[in-house]
């Protein structure tokens, strides 16, 4: 195991993850929080390679494709006044496996076919102990910082426990996506179900 500083080794960094596209929704002065919805990417938005009952990312633009629904789910809750916020581990990138010209080619298809204002990736493996990866918070806590987003009323939807953890870490209410895999399951998420449309339908059912 790699382990302190002596034999941690450069995460390829990406200049464009410190510049998101679209800024902060300029607030009224009644309502002065957004309200955001922050999706796991693989499981969620698009289809995991499932291998041994173990959920694995896409490593190219072959192996990329939306599950059902989702551009919908995606168009529903724009419509209700959420902001879509990606916030995807990828220690793949840490291991050299996927570089990140494929994985922003990946983002920005997502982020023009769904209406995500951004899609946040943690770069880094368990050894680095980075701040951003689930089921630390990180990645939730800065978008919520930079689009003024009030937590409380906010959602976490992921198919992984260390996503409903990131939630829970976040002050956000969470849903699991089930597709059983073989893995430890999340303690306490307020809502499961199959797929991002049927999490959409509760969220704006709490909504009403
Ligand atoms: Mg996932
Ligand atoms: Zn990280």
């Amino acid at each position: 195991m790699q382990n302190g500083g002596k034999t941690a080794r450069a995460v390829p960094t990406d200049n464009r993850q410190l510049k998101p596209a679209i800024r902060a929704v300029t607030c009224s002065a009644i309502d002065l929080r957004n309200k955001a919805v922050f999706l796991d990417r693989d499981g969620v938005l698009n289809r995991s390679l499932v291998k041994g009952g173990k959920p694995y990312a896409p490593l190219n633009r072959q192996e990329f494709s939306l599950l059902d629904n989702v551009k919908q789910a995606c168009q529903l809750l724009t419509e209700n006044g959420f902001l879509l916020v990606g916030v995807t581990n990828q220690p793949e990138i840490a291991r050299g496996h996927i570089d990140w010209r494929t994985i922003n080619e990946m983002h920005d298809f997502l982020i023009a076919e769904l209406g995500l204002v951004e899609v946040r990736v943690c770069p880094h493996d368990d050894c680095d102990k980075c701040a951003c990866r689930k089921p630390r918070p990180g990645m939730i806590l800065d978008a919520a910082a930079l689009y003024e987003v009030d937590l409380s009323s906010s959602f976490m939807v992921g198919d992984r426990w260390k996503d409903i953890d990131a939630g829970v870490s976040a002050g956000c209410r969470t849903v699991f996506v089930d597709h059983g895999y073989d893995e430890p399951r999340p303690a306490c998420p307020d809502f499961t179900c199959a797929d991002l449309f049927q999490a959409t339908a509760w969220i704006l059912a709490l909504k009403s």
